[in-house]
């Protein structure tokens, strides 16, 4: 059984207080109201990360990072290393965002290196990969995001392989309003699911594949129902308790 897993992306967002605000919010209505089997993951700013990580102690939601460094540690001015969010308790790591890789030219072999570094951790990567709207006008989308697979993943042994969440997020969809549709994701999905079997065979099925893009209360449960739809990294509608709780009730 594929774990279902909605992850909420901060992204640069929540000041200590607000984002304790939030994340106490979030804990309480999924203690009251959450029913289904789907693991909530918050990935906050790194400033908020040791103390929502306090905040979560006990409850069903994991802590998520959104990005770490591939070095283990040394002379990276500003940099945070996997050991170091192991250390304030986080569980999962965005990587390959395609903020990152727009804004801080995040490669896919520099992304390969960090990839390796969370696992080596014991941490669980979020692996982001989409094209952009140029890309889908193109018909040149689902090379594309092969390729963002082969180049950052298909190194790994099997064995780590299976440790991976993959996220889905087409970047004309995120922060626009703009969502795939639930026949889009499904196929985009699905060819992400048979690429990543001609590699790993079975193993593939049981990857958990987010979809990423402007998802909210309104859209979440046709995506999820998507078959090869295994959750969602949720942006914007992460940020209101009420709306992020409404998401993962979607299932
Ligand atoms: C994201 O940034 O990962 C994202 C999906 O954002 P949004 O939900 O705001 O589109």
């Amino acid at each position: 059984m594929r774990k279902k897993i909605v992850a909420g992306n901060w992204k640069m967002n929540k000041p200590l207080e607000d984002g304790l605000k939030l994340a106490t919010e979030v804990i309480n209505m999924v203690k009251d109201e959450v029913r289904n089997e789907a693991l909530a993951v918050l990935c906050t700013p790194f400033t908020n990360l040791y103390s929502v990580g306090k905040l979560l102690e006990g409850s069903k939601i994991a802590l998520g990072a959104q990005n770490c460094h591939s070095k283990d540690s040394g002379a990276y001015t500003g940099e945070i290393s996997a050991e170091m969010l192991k250390s304030v308790g986080v569980k999962y790591v965005i990587l390959g965002h395609s903020e990152r890789r727009e804004y801080f030219k995040e490669s896919n072999q520099f992304l390969a290196e960090k990839v390796n570094t969370v696992l080596k951790n014991g941490l669980t990567p979020i692996f982001c990969c989409g094209e952009s709207l140029d890309q889908r006008e193109k018909g040149i989308h689902f090379d594309f995001v092969n390729s963002q697979l082969t180049e950052s993943l298909f190194h790994l042994s099997e064995a780590d392989f299976s440790k991976i969440v993959i996220a889905y997020e087409p970047i004309w969809a995120i922060g626009t309003g703009k969502t795939a549709s639930s026949a889009q994701a499904q196929e985009m999905h699905e060819k992400i699911r048979t690429h990543l079997a001609g590699k790993y065979g079975k193993a593939a099925q049981e990857t958990s594949i987010l979809y990423g893009g402007s998802c909210n209360p309104g859209n979440a449960k046709e995506l999820f129902a998507c078959k090869d739809v295994d959750g969602g990294l949720i942006g914007g509608a992460s940020l209101k308790s009420r709306d992020f709780v409404d998401i993962i009730k979607s299932f």
